[in-house]
């Protein structure tokens, strides 16, 4: 092996691992952290009553399942992902699958959060309401960062 050529595909290597950790994040992390930190706001601002905590229970339990069951699969999607960077080197059709996969986890992820917002919404009263939309209207129009 020529020194010109270890040093391709050192620099190869080397882009596939920092492009896998920078699509990791973008991915995952970033959407993620936002609408977990909506619904715990949310939790946090409603003030709710007993009555409407035990209403609660239920609902917030099947979307707890829901959601450590979507994070299992993204979690086994991203290891697909970095598995298709580490064979491919490149942005070839298994990376193009991988990545596909881990936007259609994350969009159920998301309508899954909305829907679970609105069954949440239904218990509140009146001024909750309020509070509850003027939050996430903001949530929802914040200028990207
Ligand atoms: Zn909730």
């Amino acid at each position: 092996m020529g020194l010109r050529r270890i040093w391709i595909v050192g620099l190869i290597a080397f882009v596939a691992a920092v492009a896998g950790v920078f699509v990791g994040r973008m991915l995952v992390d970033t959407p993620r952290a936002s609408e977990t930190e909506l619904h715990a706001l949310l939790h946090r601002e409603a003030k709710l009553s007993d009555e409407q905590e035990t209403r609660l229970r239920p609902i917030e339990a099947r979307f707890a399942a829901r959601r450590a069951a979507l994070e299992l699969e993204m979690r086994a999607a991203n290891i697909r992902l970095a598995q298709a960077i580490e064979a491919e080197h490149g942005y070839g059709p298994r990376v193009t699958a991988a990545i596909d996969e881990t936007h259609d986890i994350m969009g159920a992820l998301q309508k899954e959060t909305l829907e679970h917002l609105f069954a949440m919404r239904d218990v509140l009263d009146a001024n909750q309401t309020a509070t509850f939309d003027k939050i996430v209207v903001k949530a929802l129009t914040a200028d990207a960062r």
